[in-house]
């Protein structure tokens, strides 16, 4: 009997989760007020000056951390894993970020989302995006309830839209598709997290940045047969810490990008990043920046030039 109250209050748990969390229904997306009000206020200290971009992709080893701030907001896409919050932590206080006002969070597993809990403890956060697709994942379950709790409001991204990140930087949103998220949240889907990985570009002028979570060649195909002319950037963000199942040829083409930027843990379990999404890399002669290697990865950009600085080392 116990065991059957305790499985009714898991699908309880679960149903409020779903319903109350990041909705997909037409109009979900955030409110002008919403969004002036989480500019307002100011994020933190060290926010650069109008005119001009400050990104940095963290070092928190096996995970995806990626800090945007314009001189009206903070956002971070991914949270890293939970036993990398020491980490993240670290990365966000020497950053000078105490509040963030969007969090953009790709997919739900734990080496995106699992510096949540330490993010929602410790930091302010304005709002939170994800990709609408309900997970059983217990983390991604436990983000939900706590944004319940304190009344953050939680938004699904798909393709088409965009956001708003203040002084005329924005982010446009290539995946999932509608019709993906529409499926996913159907019962007895068969869900390939990484392919639903919200992937977007960001655009400051003539500058921009693919982000990709951890899409795979499935997603990159998606994007590809809808978006083919729009995914042009100046950088990309190797997709799934430069597996060899991503950043396929044909999508390397098609951004056309000047540099790739790896997110991985030194010595990792999975051997990221692959050889053979290094040999494309160095095919087109990008320059390749790896988190393992080269610490946190700062990008500066106007809006016209840009300019890639590592922690440590240089360009591979
Ligand atoms: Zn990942």
């Amino acid at each position: 009997m116990r065991k059957r109250i305790g499985i009714f209050l898991g699908l309880l748990l679960l149903a409020a989760a779903f319903l109350s969390g990041c909705g997909n229904t037409p109009g979900s997306g955030p409110s002008a007020a919403q969004q002036s009000a989480s500019a307002a206020d100011g994020s933190s200290s060290s926010m650069p000056e109008p005119g001009h971009l400050d990104l940095r992709m963290l070092n928190v080893g096996q995970g995806d951390a990626i800090l945007i701030q314009t001189s009206e907001q903070t956002v971070l896409i991914d949270t890293s894993d939970v036993d990398e919050r020491e980490k993240l932590r670290s990365e966000l206080q020497k950053a000078g970020v105490r509040k963030i006002d969007k969090v953009i969070l790709t997919h739900p597993h734990a080496d995106h989302i699992g510096g949540m809990e330490l993010l929602l403890k410790e930091f302010q956060v304005g709002e939170v995006y994800d990709n609408g697709i309900l997970s059983t994942s217990k983390l991604y379950i436990g983000y939900r309830k706590a944004l319940k709790t304190k009344g953050i409001p939680c938004h699904a991204l798909k393709a088409g839209d965009v956001l708003d990140f203040g002084d005329h930087i924005s982010f446009q949103v290539f995946a999932p598709s509608a019709e993906q998220v529409q499926k996913g949240s159907k019962k007895g889907y068969k869900h390939d997290p990484n392919n639903e990985s919200v992937t977007g570009k960001l655009v400051f002028g003539t500058f921009s940045m693919m982000f990709t979570g951890d899409a795979e060649t499935k997603e990159e195909e998606s994007m590809l047969a809808r978006y083919q002319k729009d995914l042009k950037a100046s950088v990309l963000k190797a997709g799934h810490h430069g597996s060899k199942t991503s950043s396929s040829n044909v999508f390397l083409r098609a951004v056309q990008p000047e540099a790739v930027l790896i997110s991985c843990g030194a010595g990792n379990d999975y051997g990221h990043p692959h050889k053979e999404a290094m040999k494309r890399f160095r095919a087109l002669k990008l320059k390749i920046f790896e988190t393992d290697k080269n610490g946190t990865i700062r990008i500066t950009s106007d809006g016209q030039s840009y300019q890639i600085q590592p922690e440590e080392g240089g360009a591979q």
